[in-house]
């Protein structure tokens, strides 16, 4: 008799990304589904992020992925048709063995990521369940609290606010589809602020669909906010709090040893005491990526002197790999991981990254890249491990809110039984 979870083909082309950048998309099939996924990247990436494998030359400016396209055709597809498709620890396990890099360069992490999750919604389709409680099962149900990146900056907008991101959570609502009503009247509201201060053309937005107006100090964009949650009609704070990545690995210059904000050095005290400036005067609940992905040292005295108090978020200094999260829980470096699934390469080591960031009381933030496609996956993937935290942009771009709008029908899905956590969405279960 034929096996229904016997996957039959997989097949990878060469798609665009949110950016116009070429990405890869893989479809796998069995005789009762077919699973698709696109693969997302990113601009401020960490050094130790697995390989995305780009062809060079002068197609698509070097672009290209048409390499990673074929080890997917010619090299994975071959190993993993026949298996069954519900075997994703097996699957991904096989794929590392065919790299045998410890950063996926020979096949590419957005050829091995593209199979991996195709593999996984393959599956879920083929046993008629949500992608979500596959990988989740019957015990996903928390919702995820949205960190809303509606100011851009850094290398994700044409701005020279050195900060790259400055995010909004509804922390004071009920529920998920409230939390995005309140984030979507927030930033049009936003939008009418920075319009009558610096002009239409202010309103311009960066590549995570937030604006981009033309500030400079790292408190600027906070008095926006503030403006435009309370002439939205919420509190700020109490209702709307603030979480913000400045992603320094990109504006620490290693010639001088130094951060440069606005033309300003810093070394790490300098740049400490700036960061308990901004939270002592905005309600910021949620720092990611302070120093850079080097500086072990001064994320462990971040965490140490504001950690009881905010979320310390590592995202370039772990790279979802669960070795340096493994060093950063032994050296008390953060206590928050954000998980990017290409920064890893597979599904399984994604959760596996997960795991070891709640063994250590961490909390966990899923989130996107800045160029992105139209693929929920990481909406689902929230809810499976129960995070209690999505970062995937603002409310704007389907690239952003095809992950929001999953969370909606997740929601609707889950009546009745889902929890969304609030404030206390660095531990939903505490
Ligand atoms: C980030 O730094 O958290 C981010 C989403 O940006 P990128 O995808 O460019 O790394
Ligand atoms: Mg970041």
């Amino acid at each position: 008799m034929e096996n229904p979870f016997e996957i039959t083909g997989v097949y990878a082309r060469e798609i665009l990304d949110s950016r116009g950048n070429p990405t890869v998309e893989v479809e796998v099939y069995t005789p009762v589904s077919m699973g698709r996924a696109k693969v997302p990247s990113g601009a401020s990436t960490g050094t130790h992020e697995a390989l995305e494998l780009r062809d060079g030359g002068s197609r698509f400016h070097g672009k290209g992925v048409r390499r990673a396209v074929e080890n997917v055709n010619k090299i994975i597809a071959p190993e993993i048709v026949g298996m069954d498709v519900t075997w994703q620890r097996d699957i991904d396990t096989i794929m590392l063995e065919l790299d045998g890099t410890e950063n996926k360069s020979n096949l590419g992490a957005n050829a091995i990521l593209g199979v991996s999750l195709a593999v996984a919604r393959a599956a879920s389709e083929a046993l008629g369940m949500p992608l979500y409680q596959y990988i989740g099962g019957t015990n996903a149900y928390v919702m995820p609290v949205p960190m809303s990146n509606v100011i851009n900056g850094g290398v994700h907008a044409g701005n020279e606010l050195d900060f790259q991101e400055f995010m909004i959570m509804p922390v004071g609502a009920d529920s998920f589809r409230e939390g995005i009503r309140w984030v979507s009247e927030t930033y049009h509201i936003l939008k009418g602020v920075i319009a009558e201060k610096y002009g239409k053309d202010a309103v311009n937005i960066g590549d995570e669909g937030g604006f981009a107006p033309p500030l400079k100090e790292p408190h600027e964009p906070f008095e926006l906010l503030i403006e435009a949650i309370e002439e939205a009609g919420y509190k700020p704070g109490d209702e709307i709090a603030f979480a913000m990545d400045p992603a320094s690995s990109e504006f620490f210059h290693p010639d001088i040893g130094k951060y440069v904000v606005n033309d300003k050095e810093y070394d790490g005290g300098e740049l400490l005491e700036l960061y308990k400036d901004l939270i002592s005067k905005y309600p910021i609940v949620s720092l990611e990526d302070p120093f850079h992905e080097e500086d072990w040292e001064n994320f462990a005295l971040i965490t140490k002197e504001l950690g009881d108090k905010i979320q310390i978020v590592g995202d370039d200094i772990f790279v979802t790999n669960p070795k340096r999260i493994r060093k950063g829980i032994n050296m008390r470096a953060a206590n928050a991981l954000l998980l990017k699934v290409n920064q890893i390469g597979t599904l399984s080591e994604a959760i596996d990254a997960a795991y070891t960031a709640y063994r250590a009381g961490w909390g966990i933030v899923v989130s996107h890249r800045s160029g992105e496609t139209d693929d929920p996956f990481i909406a689902d993937l929230a809810v499976a491990l129960n995070t209690g935290q999505i970062k995937t942009g603002a409310p704007a771009r389907m690239d952003r809110n095809s992950k929001y709008n999953q969370l909606i029908r997740i929601e609707e899905e889950l009546e009745g039984i889902a929890v969304y956590p609030g404030r206390k969405f660095r531990n939903p279960f505490l």
